[in-house]
């Protein structure tokens, strides 16, 4: 009888196990869109110029490898601060902005979540519905009670407005909220400018707990588009917290390049706050790694590849676009009658296609195109050559 033999398999992860059974396909035509990752024209994951740049200086002038403090590399989180919050922006001015860096973006938000379990333990985490699958793990594994707000709706090929107003306006004092900055991953569809400040309103007036996940800055409108939210959230006098991943932004997904930041009410009031995220930190993996969140900090604080890297990223946020375009011409050039120009609508990498499980499991058996369960597909995996693949495969399905 050893240790473990009550232990149980855990449930395969949908998307890796997605991934497996695209690698032992033999299709010649497969083609990946189940993956939240942006691949070139040719199919390749991207190594941003930006990068090597700054990678070759790095290595010209080889530094030792000690541990970092708590909070990481001090110039990254200087410029985490900048890009969320704006560098002429009161919150960096007065320095009442906790900033630490962490391991990708998942570590930003675990580093939240446990911080936010001493500060509030009988909070409860609202979600939106659906919502990246490793939200409601997350929070849960952090030991909250996690529940969701209604957020797609699939009749109306859009967001459910009312209702996930609704639920934020029933939901109870110090309820942790969780929202998509921009580029609402699964479904691709963000809410406007004017629902976002209905949401503050709710946010203020429930006295909710707002944490903003921010994963694809610069892959919706642009840089300072899609920060424009965090902008919304400072001018309501809120303390909140916000998550940042380069994963995609700055192609360095491996690296593990992310932040939490959590504005506060005072500097002083930082500081108490940024000491506690050190003690999660510390008691989670001690101090982060050194590599990619100097890069990002090079490329960040240096203007000429600041400027190379908001190129780089616009060719990706571009090409994401064209490929939208391209779907829906495609579909319809593939004789599909029903109207798909919802998927220009919808913003990011991904695209809630409305196919349903069925129509999902015959594109990948019958013609080796990979999407999720839930009709999830990555535009920024389509390309010049599978694009026609897809269209014609969609429209047999459809
Ligand atoms: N939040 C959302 C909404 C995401 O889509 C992702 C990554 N797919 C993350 C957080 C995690 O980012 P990272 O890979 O940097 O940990």
């Amino acid at each position: 009888m050893s240790l473990f033999s009550a232990v149980e398999m855990a449930p395969r992860d949908p998307i890796l196990g997605l991934n497996e059974q695209f690698n032992a396909d033999t299709n010649p035509a497969k083609v990946n869109l189940g993956v939240g990752v942006y691949y070139d024209d040719k199919g390749k994951l991207p190594l941003l110029q930006c990068v090597q740049i700054a990678e070759k200086a790095m290595m010209e002038a080889p530094k030792p490898r000690g541990y970092l403090p708590m909070d990481g590399v001090a110039a990254y989180d200087a410029a985490v601060k900048t890009l969320v919050f704006g560098a002429d922006s009161e919150p960096v001015k007065s320095g009442r902005v906790a900033t630490a860096q962490g391991i990708g973006g998942t570590g930003g938000l675990k580093i939240g979540a446990d911080f936010l379990k001493k500060l509030s333990p009988n909070a409860k985490v609202l979600i939106s519905d659906p919502s990246w699958e490793n939200h409601r793990a997350l929070f849960a594994q952090a030991g909250f009670t996690v529940e969701s707000y209604p957020y797609y709706d699939a009749a109306k090929r859009g967001v459910n407005f009312d209702g996930m107003l609704a639920a934020l306006n029933t939901a109870a004092e110090g309820t942790i909220v969780v929202l998509h900055a921009c580029c609402h991953n699964p479904t691709g569809y963000d809410i406007t400018s004017t629902q976002w400040d209905q949401v503050i309103a709710a946010v203020k007036a429930r006295k909710l707990t707002a944490f903003l996940d921010m994963a694809y800055q610069g892959f919706g409108h642009g840089i300072v588009e899609d920060g424009a939210v965090i902008g919304k959230f400072v001018a309501a006098g809120l303390n909140f917290f916000v998550s940042t991943s380069f994963s995609k932004s700055f192609s360095l997904y491996g690296e593990r390049v992310g932040a939490l930041s959590v504005l506060c009410e005072s500097k002083e009031e930082a500081e108490r706050v940024l000491s506690q995220m050190k003690v999660v930190i510390r008691t989670n993996y001690s101090n982060p790694q050194i590599h990619g969140a100097t890069v990002v900090a090079n490329v960040l604080n240096n203007p000429e590849l600041r400027a190379l890297w908001e190129k780089e990223l616009a060719e990706m946020r571009v090409r994401i676009k064209a490929m939208r375009q391209k779907l829906v011409d495609g579909l319809k050039a593939a004789g599909v009658k029903e109207d798909m120009s919802f998927i220009t609508t919808q913003i990011g990498m991904f695209s809630y296609s409305g196919l349903s499980k069925d129509q999902m499991v015959r594109l990948r058996n019958e013609f080796g195109v990979y999407g999720t369960d839930t009709g999830r597909m990555c535009v920024a995996a389509l390309n010049s050559q599978n694009i026609n693949h897809v269209c014609a495969s969609i429209a047999k399905v459809l």
